[in-house]
């Protein structure tokens, strides 16, 4: 072996040692919380330790935020609901002061205290079923977010009527999904992916610094298939559709996100609603907010709010677009209606 080939391949192994064992850089990373699939995506140093913080954080919100977790926040809040005020974390605390923010200014349209139609409807357990009007009007008088009393000083939550009961599955990922952005550049990672069931953000830039390429679910295919792309920086990516949680009866396709006034499932010809924005919190209880508003009324909301931008898909599969949105059509069943 001459000499030089002999340093050649002494050097191709030392640089495979420092390459595995200085970075041991994991892709990615999937895990189920949320009731959706959770996918971490950190470049360049993806070290085992900030995915596990980042799942930490995420499960930690979870474990206060769900309704579903015996001893919750949110499950304490609701079982006191017409009885007490309950003190609860600083997370759930903000997450819910966002919410009512959020449901003044979509006029009800987003309520957080959808909790009762929810749980008749059952949308997402095993046995969904169409409720009976004589059912749904009962519990529409509990669903009211001006009925929640919010104390900030001793940080209090009060549902003021028995039977109330909070959701809040219309904004718990977008909060997770700020918390995590929060841990990547605290760590000075200098780019990643976060996707929480479709609640993406996009942190920092490519190394080319192009912009990042976020796919727009087609609504009526299967999961992954887009019907086209978003190109962002440092933004936040969510979208509130009617493929996400449904159930089929008589023919009838039934989806999760309710209009809190009639308590149906939304309908008013969108299929989805995809808010670009700069906090996903905000994005996710806009783009619920606005799948339930219809897209006249989200317009004008959408358009009033610095940093924040709509792709609307409707029935017909014209897609409707607010300003300022890179948008690149790539199934041609759709088409964009220019107004
Ligand atoms: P997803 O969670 O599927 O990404 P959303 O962010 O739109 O979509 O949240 C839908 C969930 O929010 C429902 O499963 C339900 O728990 C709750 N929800 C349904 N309707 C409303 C509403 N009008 N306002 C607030 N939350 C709602
Ligand atoms: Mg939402």
């Amino acid at each position: 072996m001459s000499r030089n080939l002999f340093f050649s391949v002494f050097l191709f192994f030392v640089l495979l040692c420092v390459t595995t064992s200085c970075s041991q850089a994991i892709a990615s990373q999937s895990e189920f919380a949320l009731a959706t699939v959770c996918t971490i995506t950190l470049y360049d140093k993806g070290k085992p330790q900030v995915y596990r913080d980042i799942f930490n954080r995420i499960r930690e919100i979870e474990n206060r935020m769900s309704v579903h977790i015996q001893g919750s926040d949110a499950d304490r809040i609701n079982k006191s609901a017409g009885i007490e005020a309950v003190k609860v974390h600083d997370d759930v605390f903000e997450v819910i002061e966002r919410a009512l923010y959020y449901a003044e200014m979509s006029g009800g349209a987003f309520d957080p205290t959808v909790g009762p139609l929810v749980s008749l409807w059952d949308i997402g357990s095993e046995q969904p079923r169409v409720p009976s009007q004589t059912e749904i009007d009962q519990v529409l008088p509990l669903i009211d977010w001006q009925q929640v009393e919010l104390n900030q000083e001793s940080k209090t939550v009060f549902l003021k009527k028995p039977g109330m009961a909070l959701d809040l599955g219309a904004i718990a990922k977008g909060y997770a999904a700020d918390e995590a952005a929060a841990i990547i550049r605290q760590e000075r990672i200098p780019r990643a992916i976060i996707d929480l069931g479709g609640n993406i953000v996009a942190v920092g830039e490519k190394p080319d610094k192009t912009l990042w390429r976020i796919g727009i679910q087609n609504p009526l295919d299967i999961r992954g298939a887009h019907i086209g792309i978003v190109q962002v920086r440092e933004k936040t990516v969510v979208t509130s559709g009617v493929y996400e949680r449904f159930f089929e009866a008589d023919g009838k396709q039934y989806h999760h996100i309710f209009s809190p006034f009639d308590g149906y499932p939304a309908a008013n010809g969108l299929l989805s609603a995809t808010i670009i924005a700069d906090a996903s919190m905000d994005a996710d209880a806009l783009s619920t907010a606005a799948f339930v508003m219809g897209y006249e009324k989200a317009r004008l909301l959408i358009e009033s709010l610095e940093g924040a931008a709509g792709i609307f898909v409707f029935e017909d599969l014209s897609i409707c677009i607010t300003r300022d949105v890179d948008f690149i059509l790539s199934d041609d069943d759709f088409w964009v209606a220019v107004d």
